[in-house]
This record gives C-alpha cells, structure tokens and sequence, in this order.
C-alpha cells in the first residue's frame, strides 16, 4: 500500500526529512536521547524534536569515549553524533533513563557540541509519590531554558496545541495497533514499527494527516500481509527493521510489542490540567514503564501480559540489547510469566550489527516448535 510505504521512506531518508523541513519552514530542530524527554515543551517553543537512531552500521568510533561494554545501542547512536550525522541539529536533549545512555550525552555534548544542550532528570522511581512535583520542575524549567534560548515565551496556548498535535498522534497510532488484533492484522509488525519510528524523525501534524489517510485505506487494503503464527516482541528498542522482515518472512506475523520504538512511546496520553507543566509530566509517569523506571509496582508485567493476551500471541521473541542491565534484570521474570500462562518464548542477544543468518536459524526452529505445539 503506496501511503503505507510513505512511512518507510520518512524514516530511511530520516536526516533528508529533517534538513528540507528546517529550510521549509526556517526552524530549527532538536535531536534527542530517550522517549522520557517530553517532547511536547519542544515541539511548542516552535521547534521540531527528532530522536536520535543507529545506523545497525560497524564502526570504530566510540571507543575513545565510551565502554565496549556499554550497550550497542548507546554506542551506535554515539557513533552517529561523532560521525557528523546530526550535524543539522541545534540542540540535544536527554532525559535520564540508564547510566549507559548517560554516558552518550556525556560524550555528546563533549565531543559534538550544539547550540543547546540539557539534561533533564527523570527519577529511578516514577512511581514514587515525589516523582510528580520533582517532574513538573523538571518539565518547567525545561519549559524556561528553551523560552530562554528562543527568546519567546511558551505560553499554555503553545503547550495545548502541542499536546493536541502528540495526543492526537498516539491515539491514531492506537487505532492502528487495533487493526492488527483480528485473525487477518491490516498491517504488518514491519510496516507499524516503520510508523512508529517514522513518527519519531518527523512532524507529528504531518504525521499526523499520514495516519488519517492510511487509516481510511486500511479496511480496503488488497496487499494484506500474510497471516501466521503471532508473534509479540519484547526488548527496549527494537529499530532492526531488517530483523523484523526475517521474522515475517518466516510464516509468521508481528502482532504486538513491548519496545521502546512500539507501543511504550505513544500508549497513553497527556491528560489536561491546569497546570500544563503538571500534565505533562504525569503522561511521562504513567506512560508504559522501561524497566529502568519501573521499580516500584513492576507495572511492566501486567501490561505485558494484557497486550499478549488481548492480541493473542502464540509466541514472543524477547531480544536483549547485549550489555543492556535495566531489560537483563527483566528478561528471566517475563519468560516465565509467558511460560506460566502458555507462551512460549525465545531470547536473542542483539550487537550493534545484527546477525540476520544466524537469527534466522534460531527463530526458524522456534516457529517449527510452536507449530509442533499448536497441533
Ligand atoms: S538498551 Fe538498555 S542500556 Fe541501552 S540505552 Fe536502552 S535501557 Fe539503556
């Protein structure tokens, strides 16, 4: 489906996109570190928000600066500041999620300094009472950094219109994941990541439109991606596109994840407030925990355990970025709640550059045993 592929190529010609819309429209565009940072402050003081991808490319860039034994994708996306990739950028915003991404900014804003650059604290707990005031500080003086830096107020009529824009993106990106619920999913796990990462790089009211117009062909689609066993994916982020193509190209279909770059970035919405600062934050409190801030209520498992439920998952592929402790600690625990309520799963260990070959071997085999349990 042609608008389908439009997502695609939003996010391989990701830095094109991002240079053409600063010279179309004369602003100027931020690159950041987590899906914590709250993009919405960003997106109102006029500026456009892209996170910053790896390139899954081998490099020799990063050791100078940061452990080998720091996760891959920490230092890929290293590689790519240091490589000059996000030379269009005028900013870099972090917002804390593990010491290994830290490390990154840490380096970043060292060796590939930009205009503007900030650190913004998310505690370890957000589930703690005293996450919420310390947040909101966090987010308003986000708020006054960038007012100071553009030398314009952001004012509450600035913050709605962003949080309508990213609200209204998420629900329509939820109406999508709907459509891979029935027995013959609309999309492919593929073409949604290709959605979700797309959305990451560009103009979420572009976006926006883009949703609105594939969602309206969805129902009549006549390409429909070959159903097969189902398959959820779990790790933190899971950007290998080309590893998800090996997986459908296998009899099997991607109905559902728990990644980063999937249903953890646009699950849930800002919910208005008064205080718009106070909004924001809590959507970031509430939204689907990474396990680096889920040490209080362990709410992971449950929505976990909902989504595979609900999109009736026949097996989970549960990859593990290597070095990656927050998703390591994790991992042993949600094999076995899947276990204990009848799916299967497998655990891959992914590099910066993944092996597709040796991949293929192993979630080939684990498909022929699901289908040998499925009989
Ligand atoms: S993959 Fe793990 S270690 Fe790497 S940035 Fe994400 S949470 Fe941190």
């Amino acid at each position: 489906m042609e608008t389908l592929d439009q997502f695609r190529k939003i996010f391989q010609n990701r830095h094109q996109y991002a240079r053409d819309w600063k010279a179309r429209t004369g602003k100027q565009v931020f690159g950041y570190l987590c899906t914590y940072v709250p993009e919405e402050v960003i997106y109102a003081a006029g500026i456009l928000p892209v996170r910053v991808l790896g390139s899954h490319e081998p490099q020799d860039v990063t050791e100078p600066h940061i452990y080998t034994m720091f996760c891959p994708f920490s230092r890929d996306i290293l590689a790519q500041g240091l490589q000059g990739r996000y030379n269009y950028c005028d900013g870099i915003v972090y917002a804390h999620s593990c010491l290994h991404m830290r490390q990154t900014f840490a380096s970043w804003t060292k060796h590939v300094p930009m205009k503007y650059q900030r650190y913004i604290f998310v505690p370890a707990k957000v589930q703690s009472p005293r996450a919420e005031p310390l947040l909101t500080k966090e987010v308003a003086d986000f708020r006054k950094s960038l007012e100071e830096f553009t030398g314009k107020p952001i004012t509450d009529k600035d913050l709605d219109n962003a949080i309508d824009v990213y609200n209204t993106n998420r629900r329509l990106m939820r109406q999508v994941y709907e459509t891979r619920r029935g027995e013959q999913p609309l999309i492919s796990g593929t073409e949604a990541t290709h959605m979700v990462l797309s959305s990451m790089v560009s103009d979420k009211a572009e976006h926006n439109k883009l949703l609105e117009k594939a969602l309206k062909e969805l129902p009549t689609r006549k390409d429909l991606p070959k159903p097969g066993t189902r398959l959820m994916v779990i790790s933190s982020i899971l950007d290998s596109v080309e590893f998800l193509e090996l997986c459908e190209g296998l009899d099997a279909i991607i109905v559902i994840d728990d990644v980063c770059d999937g249903t953890r970035y646009f699950w849930n919405e800002v919910q208005p407030m008064e205080d718009r600062n106070n909004a924001i934050a809590l959507r970031y409190i509430n939204r689907p925990a990474c396990p680096a801030k889920d040490w209080e209520k362990r709410n992971r498992f449950p929505f976990i355990l909902n989504l595979a439920k609900e999109y009736n998952v026949q097996g989970a592929i549960v990859v593990q970025q290597k070095f990656c402790d927050p998703h390591e600690f994790d991992i042993p625990p949600i094999m076995n709640m899947l276990k204990d309520n009848g799916i299967p799963s497998i655990f891959l260990e992914f590099d910066i550059t993944v092996p597709v070959g040796q991949f293929r071997t192993r979630v080939e085999a684990f498909l022929e045993m699901l289908q040998l349990e499925l009989v």
